[in-house]
């Protein structure tokens, strides 16, 4: 078996080699995925995967934008059409400056298997540009949007591929981007997720990619008969993710004393109330500011300079930041003091030693793909809304999430537990169940 899983990954790294992040992802998945489909026969032999390693179609692009002092900027924009097995293209836009053709690959290769559990009708894709938004005047903002989507608006559609938010694409961004969509088209059309609630947006979208990773966090929890009531629970980052994750946990009655961004960390041990969580908010979706002016207002918590919080004595742990963030000493930190359930709200953001380290302790561990797939699943039932033209209310939406993110807990269990041990390994779980169904479209539509 290891030889078969060290021939394919050969072959994906010399197609591959200067794309660590691509690589990474695809490793993860081909060590639980390969044996499944040596066991079985309707997949073997067939190159599915080696299929779905391969975008359908990548575009990148020039994007001209002139700032305020009048200086014409210029960045780089992309879209990977990772794989439309199963429905349109669908994943998000990031713009923040480390963005390039590998970290788009692994995210768009990811939300493959992501959409695939959430159980609606969505394929993979993941683009956005090098652009930085910090620093940049609302107006910047609006003209880089423009300019971006006036090249982009050719690729997507409400039938082809449908973007969505993601590292440094909020509501402002999806704003603009929908605007100049909507005026090269003349059309109205679901064709972005996370859009506004007066013009087509759907009530729980902010908040479902944090809620369904608490969600899921409760459901590992409930099958060792715990819950997250009196828990104490680290978070990184502080963007759209991290603010949710953070409403959840205290909704449920857990205590959250840490978020981060990329500057370091705050640790309050008193607990990131609700009134805290919202000067958090203001923070950060308003007045743009960062962490460390929470010390400010609140001068019994503490900041730690370009650190990240996982030395912090916790029972939960919920990365909400980015990739790569949580390392293999983080992971031995974390279980040395204690942490039994690591739920995944960012994608990939524990790296392989850190999985590993997760998987061998036996703890409670989700991958980002099935935890944080709740966003996803939540801008699906916004497309379907939008083609009803019709708006459920926040508890049928939010209902829908929770039943979304069971039926995800328990695909994972369905292929993941081991039936010696009863130990769930969510990894093999989600990607086994993730592959199953793209991998049954593929062969019913043939070599395509
Ligand atoms: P936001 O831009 O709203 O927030 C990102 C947060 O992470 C900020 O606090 C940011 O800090 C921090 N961060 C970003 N890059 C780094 C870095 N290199 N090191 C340390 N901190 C960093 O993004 P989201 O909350 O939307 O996304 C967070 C994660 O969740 C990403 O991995 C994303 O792919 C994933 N995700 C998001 C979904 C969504 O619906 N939004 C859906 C599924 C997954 P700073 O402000 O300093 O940059």
């Amino acid at each position: 078996m290891k030889h078969k899983i060290e021939g394919f990954l050969d072959l994906v790294r010399q197609r591959n080699g200067h794309e660590p992040e691509f690589l990474q992802a695809v490793e993860e998945v081909a060590e639980t995925v390969i044996p499944y489909i040596v066991q079985h026969d309707i997949y073997h032999g067939k190159n599915i995967l080696l299929r779905m390693v391969e975008p359908e179609r990548a575009v990148t692009f020039r994007v001209n934008w002139v700032d305020d002092s009048g200086e014409i900027q210029v960045n780089r924009g992309y879209r990977i059409q990772m794989n439309s097995a199963i429905g349109p293209y669908k994943g998000g836009l990031r713009f923040h400056p480390s963005v390039n053709m590998s970290i788009l690959k692994f995210l768009a290769f990811e939300q493959v298997f992501k959409n695939s559990l959430t159980t609606l009708p969505m394929g993979g894709g993941k683009g956005g540009s090098d652009f930085d938004p910090k620093g940049k005047s609302d107006n910047e903002i609006m003209r880089f949007c423009h300019a971006f989507m006036s090249e982009l608006f050719r690729h997507i559609g409400p039938n082809t591929d449908v973007p969505a938010g993601d590292i440094g694409v909020g509501g402002r961004e999806i704003g603009f981007l929908f605007g100049m969509y909507k005026k090269l088209r003349n059309e109205f059309t679901g064709v972005l997720t996370g859009k506004g609630m007066t013009w087509g947006g759907s009530l729980i979208r902010p908040e479902a990619t944090g809620y369904g990773t608490v969600y899921f966090a409760q459901k590992m929890l409930q099958t060792k008969g715990d819950d997250i009531g009196g828990k104490t629970v680290t978070i990184s980052g502080s963007g759209n993710v991290a603010q949710y994750a953070a409403e959840k946990v205290i909704q449920l009655g857990g205590k959250v004393i840490t978020l981060s961004d990329s500057s370091g960390y705050i640790v309050d041990n008193e607990g990131i109330n609700s009134d805290k969580l919202a000067f958090v908010m203001d923070l950060k979706n308003n007045k743009r500011g960062r962490i460390s002016a929470y010390i400010e207002a609140y001068p019994t918590a503490k900041f730690f300079a370009n650190k990240r919080p996982w030395n912090e004595p916790c029972d939960i742990a919920l990365p909400c930041a980015t990739q790569n963030e949580l390392d293999g000493n983080d992971a031995k930190t974390l279980l040395e003091n204690g942490c039994i359930c690591v739920s995944e709200g960012a994608n990939m953001p524990s790296n392989k030693e850190a999985v590993s380290a997760f998987l061998n302790a036996k703890i409670l561990f989700a991958p980002g793909k099935a935890s944080n797939a709740g966003g996803v699943a939540t801008s699906g039932l916004e497309m379907t809304q939008n083609s009803l033209r019709y708006n459920w209310t926040r508890d049928e939406v939010d209902s829908k999430l929770q039943e979304i993110m069971g039926n995800i807990h328990d695909k994972c269990i369905e292929f993941g537990r081991d039936d010696k041990t009863g130990y769930v390994d969510y990894v093999k779980g989600a990607n086994i169940a993730g592959f199953v169904k793209v991998a049954d479209a593929m062969l019913a539509q043939g070599v395509v």
